[in-house]
C-alpha cells in the first residue's frame, strides 16, 4: 500500500503530512468517483515503434519520488523534453496533467475540472434519488 510505503520512507512526518504526500501518488479516498475507476484518468507510457524501446522519461510509472514530477530537476534535458512533448500532446487533446506524475492525465474528473476552471467534473455517481425519478 502506498501510504505504508511512504510511512516507512518518512517515519517522522505527521499524519496530515502523510495524507498529503499519499494524495500525490494515489487518489484521495474521499473522492466519490476515483479517477482511474471512472475511466477519467489514464497513465501513459510511450514506446518508440522503430526501436521497440520505451521512451526515456527519467523514471518509471508509479515511482513515488520527486523525480516523477513533470518538471523535476532530477532528470536530464532529453528526459525533460520527452515529458514536455507528452504534456503538450495531452494538453492539445484536452487532458489535464497531474504535476506530481508525468504519466498521469485526466479528462472529466475533479482534477480536470480544477485545471480548466470548470464548475463541474464530467464524471459523477448516480444518485439514488435521481434513479427513482426514471422508474
Ligand atoms: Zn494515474
Amino acid at each position: 500500500m502506498v501510504k505504508d510505503e511512504l510511512k516507512n520512507k518518512h517515519p517522522n512526518i505527521s499524519e496530515d503530512e502523510l495524507l498529503s504526500l499519499t494524495r500525490e501518488y494515489v487518489s484521495d479516498i474521499n473522492f466519490k468517483v476515483p479517477p482511474h475507476c471512472s475511466g477519467a484518468a489514464v497513465d501513459i507510457d510511450v514506446i518508440d515503434i522503430q526501436t521497440g524501446n520505451y521512451i526515456d522519461f527519467g523514471s518509471k510509472i508509479n515511482e513515488d519520488s520527486p523525480i516523477s514530477a513533470i518538471h523535476s530537476d532530477l532528470i536530464n534535458k532529453k528526459q525533460s523534453e520527452n515529458r514536455l512533448t507528452l504534456l503538450s500532446a495531452m494538453l492539445k487533446a484536452g487532458f489535464a496533467p497531474l504535476y506530481s506524475e508525468w504519466w498521469h492525465f485526466s479528462y472529466g474528473d475533479q482534477n480536470w475540472a480544477a485545471f480548466y476552471e470548470e464548475d463541474l467534473a464530467l464524471y459523477g455517481i448516480k444518485e439514488p434519488e435521481i434513479a427513482k425519478l426514471n422508474k
